[in-house]
């Protein structure tokens, strides 16, 4: 298959790769070759053109909440702890319901792909049929990402408490499974420390030895979590600490959701597993009331991808959230000076593809050897000022929207929703 568009992507964290009026080959559903023209060998191929369209790899999700995606762009003028009391739990508690969960998981997961993302680390809710289906759906349109059963057993509404044996056994279930899956994989998911025991905590960290699978979590997300972390877990020096203990640390990828509080310890540990934490701009500004310090994090190497946490944020579209991301750390820098520095949109962009898509297999990238998840975005351009390919992937992220991408591959094969 060859493609003809403007070609944009991750070159590295500061620099976008821009190739103009180009060819992109795919073949098997990766990226061969980029090229300023057809060689000889393809003249025959199949070629599909885009003209000025502007062809970008596909956006990852790395902390979402498909069960809060019927609250989105609601009670945004809640805080953390009031808002999981008075608008998520009482949703969550729904999905008990099989049927309800059906409906809203299936309009989530087209609405994820219909906004560009393609590859998601995404929780459920506590109820294991609920989100078995969840996963299957992902699974079986293609989508590359991790599902969580969530645990919790202490610290929210009663029917949301589990039992911790019956809550270990029910995850167990789960990893088994699912854990050969090719597209969607299971992963553990201990809601927050606030929400679960440290028996649990243990319980899941064997599991994760016994299935080598990672963990998905909350990390010192506001202050009152860290805070609380604190009090409940107070043999450890840090959130982080706590599922260290546990083992839940090197049995594959680990992805801290926020991480706007760190300590030194909490920064230590998380670089030592090579783990990733999640900026979520649209939740921090909207519920979370703090600012990760991205461009200092990044700049010691911390491995950052973007969420766009439905529904504390309010948009499922990742692309708004590298906008966003740009606009916190300037706030930031703003406020508070000696710690942080404004970032980039390349850099935000890279935290939303390149880096984010290594957690999947090679994708979100268009160099060759990628696989190729991709978007078309067209649309942006103004009659009396023509854009630079470049230029319009930066004005898509901070006012572009679905109906500006116009194709979407997975795999290397075309998408119709
Ligand atoms: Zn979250």
């Amino acid at each position: 298959m060859i493609i003809h568009a403007d070609i944009v992507f991750s070159e590295d964290r500061e620099h976008l790769a821009v190739h103009p009026d180009s060819y992109i080959i795919v073949e098997h559903g990766k990226v061969k070759a980029i090229l300023p023209v057809i060689p000889e060998e393809y003249k025959n191929a199949p070629l599909t053109d885009y003209g000025d369209g502007v062809l970008i790899p596909a956006f990852s999700d790395l902390h979402v909440h498909a069960p809060q995606y019927l609250n989105r762009g609601l009670e945004m003028d809640l805080l953390l702890s009031d808002w999981l009391d008075k608008c998520t739990f009482p949703m969550e508690a729904r999905y008990a319901d099989p049927e309800f969960a059906k409906l809203a998981y299936d309009a989530f997961v087209d609405d994820m792909i219909a906004n560009g993302t393609m590859h998601a680390c995404v929780y459920g809710t506590i109820h294991s049929e609920a989100t078995s289906y969840l996963l299957e759906r992902m699974d079986k349109k293609g989508i590359k990402g991790y599902v969580g059963k969530v645990n919790m057993n202490r610290n929210a509404q009663a029917d949301l408490l589990e039992d911790t044996a019956e809550s270990i056994r029910d995850t167990e279930e789960f990893l088994e499974r699912y854990s050969s899956n090719r597209n969607t994989r299971p992963i553990l998911t201990p809601r927050f420390a606030p929400s679960c025991t440290r028996e649990l905590i243990n319980g899941l960290g064997r599991l994760g030895k016994k299935y080598q699978t990672g963990m998905q979590t909350h990390l010192v997300e506001s202050l009152w979590e860290a805070e609380q972390a604190k009090i409940l877990f107070p043999e450890c020096s840090c959130d982080t600490e706590i599922y260290e203990r546990a083992g839940l640390m090197d049995n594959g990828p680990v992805i801290g959701g926020h991480f706007i509080f760190p300590s030194e310890d909490d920064i230590r540990i998380m670089q030592k597993y090579d783990s990733y934490a999640v900026q979520c701009p649209d939740a921090t500004i909207s519920i979370i009331a703090g600012i990760m310090q991205t461009g200092a994090l990044m700049d010691r190497g911390m491995k950052i991808g973007l969420g766009s946490d439905i529904s504390a944020g309010h948009h499922i579209g990742v692309y708004t959230q590298a906008a966003r991301s740009v606009q916190l750390s300037k706030l930031k820098q703003f406020y508070e000076p000696d710690n942080n520095r404004k970032i980039t949109f390349p850099e935000a962009f890279w935290m939303a593809t390149k880096q984010s898509g290594q957690l999947f297999g090679g994708t979100g990238s268009l160099e060759p050897g990628s696989v190729f998840d991709a978007l078309v975005i067209d649309g942006l351009s103004d009659a009396a000022r023509k854009l630079a390919p470049e230029q319009i992937v930066e004005r898509f992220c901070y006012i572009g929207a679905k109906d500006n991408i116009k194709a979407r591959y997975m795999n290397g094969e075309a998408l119709s929703l």
